[in-house]
């Protein structure tokens, strides 16, 4: 079955690196924090061009400390001397985000003590709508959170113009914001062999805060300045992201030419509207974490490319405001058109950096026998 990962054939390249760096941190017998985390922590930040980096549990941990260390939500750090009053008269903070993305990004919203705010997405990119966020906007709103859906940024030239005017935090996944927060999930374009997330930041001050929130709120060791979480990377992870971050640059460029592949690939179906191939936006270079294409009759294809042995995935079914966990929002359908259409008609084809040439082609033959016609 061709899938959405061969992890282990990741594994079999870099072995000898991969199998050296847990004996490297077996033998160390510092499991938790240490050399190996803050050697990722200053890799990670060098590669992203970005003053600091602070390693986290997972990325939902990232969004979520970013986020409370911005100061978003009840639970605001010491540093600003409103630790623990709640939230103010007159509502919660609110923040401004995407229907089309994983419950992750509204959990960590949600868990920060601020109440997620839904705008429709743009239905080229995926991604969110600047004009419908600057709609969204009321005077409790706090934050952006722009998610890079599939690898492709959001357009963030009018989403940082907005929020500088109306001096909003921006948290995404890279460096224009006030906070980028990263997932490193196994099948992510960089992935752990288990958990682990990254929060990147140009404010030494936000950094501090995050190293605090991951920690217990420890400032020192058993001096807790605020309530935090168990939110620390372990060095196994740590070490095991630094053999693997070396080979990031290579594997995103492998990963656009195997996209590239699958444009010429799949031409003639699109030219017959059969498909609708992602679109590289003008603003930002994708790095394609998927291949999101939009197809009629998606189940259908769907089932026939399994029996084919090719597992197409959907990212996501079910767009978050219709949700259960978020029924008592009372969004019905119909609210945000451009997401529920992206969420019907979504289907994520195979691509990661060990995927072949041949395997690719074997993907755009099947899917063109399936849909048949022409
Ligand atoms: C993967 C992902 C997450 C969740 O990260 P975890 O490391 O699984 O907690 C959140 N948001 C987006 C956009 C993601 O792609």
């Amino acid at each position: 079955m061709i899938g959405h990962a061969d992890l282990g054939r990741q594994y079999a390249a870099l072995k000898n690196e991969l199998d050296a760096a847990v004996g490297r941190v077996l033998a160390s017998g510092q499991y938790v924090g240490g050399p190996e985390v803050e050697g990722l922590e200053r890799e990670f930040a060098a590669y992203c061009g970005a003053p600091h980096a602070v390693a986290v549990g997972n990325g939902t941990d990232a969004l979520r400390f970013a986020l409370m260390a911005a100061g978003i939500g009840a639970h605001r750090p010491v540093a600003e001397g409103r630790a623990g009053q709640g939230a103010d008269a007159g509502g919660p903070d609110e923040v401004v985000t995407t229907p089309m993305t994983f419950i992750a990004t509204t959990e960590a919203i949600s868990q920060a003590g601020a109440r997620p705010v839904f705008v429709d997405i743009d239905r080229l990119s995926f991604t969110l709508d600047p004009e419908r966020v600057e709609r969204a906007i009321t005077p409790r709103t706090r934050a952006i959170v722009p998610v890079h859906l599939y690898g492709q940024t959001a357009d963030m030239d009018p989403i940082l113009t907005l929020a500088r005017r109306h001096r909003l935090a921006v948290v995404e996944a890279g460096t224009l914001g006030e906070a980028g927060a990263f997932s490193f999930y196994p099948t992510k374009n960089l992935g752990a062999c288990g958990e682990a997330g990254m929060v990147v930041t140009g404010r030494p001050d936000l950094a501090d805060a995050v190293r605090r929130l991951r920690d217990h709120g420890q400032a020192e060791k058993y001096r807790h300045v605020v309530e935090g979480y168990n939110g620390r990377l372990d060095a196994l992870q740590a070490a095991l992201l630094r053999v693997k971050l070396k080979s990031l640059p290579g594997w995103n460029e492998r990963r656009r030419a195997l996209a590239d592949r699958y444009r010429s690939g799949l031409r003639d179906l699109e030219a017959r509207g059969a498909v609708a191939l992602p679109a590289e936006m003008d603003w930002g270079r994708h790095v394609y974490h998927l291949f999101a294409v939009r197809i009629g009759d998606r189940e259908r294809v769907r089932r026939a490319l399994r029996e084919r042995g090719i597992d197409a995935g959907i990212h996501y079914p079910v767009p978050l405001h219709l949700q259960t966990a978020y029924a008592p929002m009372g969004l019905k359908e119909g609210s945000f058109p451009q997401a529920e259409r992206a969420a019907r008609e979504v289907l994520t084809l195979p691509l990661y950096p060990e995927l072949g040439e041949a395997q690719v082609d074997q993907v755009c033959d099947a899917l063109r026998a399936v849909i048949g016609g022409g």
